[in-house]
């Protein structure tokens, strides 16, 4: 257990964590970098890391704003689950309303998630975890016993929001009931907050 190193950079207005994680051999995954490219990627050439992708958990903007940025500086692809493609082309819309900035266009979307992702000797089965955004979905590795889990669950009890248009509570319920059925050990690095562990959030559900 734990070949690898998770590296945690809370990114943006939203606070959104932003988690790259690293195998041995300084391979790399990027998920959900949400704001402040410069930050990220001063860290990421600091720890001397070979990004090879970046993963989102789901296509809300506060996810999404380093994308392009890292993209063009790694020069690695972009992936989302399919499902989410419709917020990911909201992007530019939704920054402005709820930021009151242009971020520019919306981030190019290199190929629809596959499963499972692998980094080096890291391989992560992608869960379908809908309910807060149609296409959410969890990056698992049961070797290392973690979870990212975006805005589906958050540390002691709390839940993602479901009062969009296109979210759903029952779905999300299912989902909830999908991670929390994990190894009780498995650690949950959620998209905004402290991260937690099945065992913690079991008595909240
Ligand atoms: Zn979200
Ligand atoms: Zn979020």
């Amino acid at each position: 257990m734990q070949y690898i190193k998770v590296f945690t950079y809370t990114v943006g207005q939203l606070q959104t964590n932003c988690y790259v994680v690293a195998t041995a051999s300084g391979q790399a995954v990027i998920i959900d970098p949400g704001d402040d490219a410069d930050y990220l990627y001063r860290q990421i050439q600091n720890e001397q890391l070979k990004p090879q992708v970046i993963v989102a958990t789901h296509g809300h903007f506060d996810h999404l704003g380093a994308v392009t940025e890292l993209k063009t500086a790694f020069n690695i692809p972009f992936t989302i689950h399919q499902e989410d493609t419709f917020l990911v082309n909201r992007f530019r819309s939704s920054t402005l309303h709820f930021l009151n900035f242009d971020p520019g266009p919306a981030p190019a979307i290199n190929y629809h998630l596959t499963n499972p992702v692998v980094v080096g000797n890291l391989r992560f089965t992608i869960l379908p975890t809908p309910g807060h955004t149609p296409g959410s979905i969890c990056l698992y590795s049961s070797r290392e016993k973690v979870a990212f889990v975006g805005d589906l669950i958050f540390a002691e009890g709390g839940l993602g929001r479901t009062d969009f248009r296109y979210s759903s509570s029952e779905d999300l319920h299912h989902s909830l009931e999908k991670i929390l059925s994990l190894p009780k050990s498995t650690t949950l690095y959620p998209g905004h907050g402290p991260d937690t562990t099945v065992a913690a959030e079991l008595p909240f559900h």
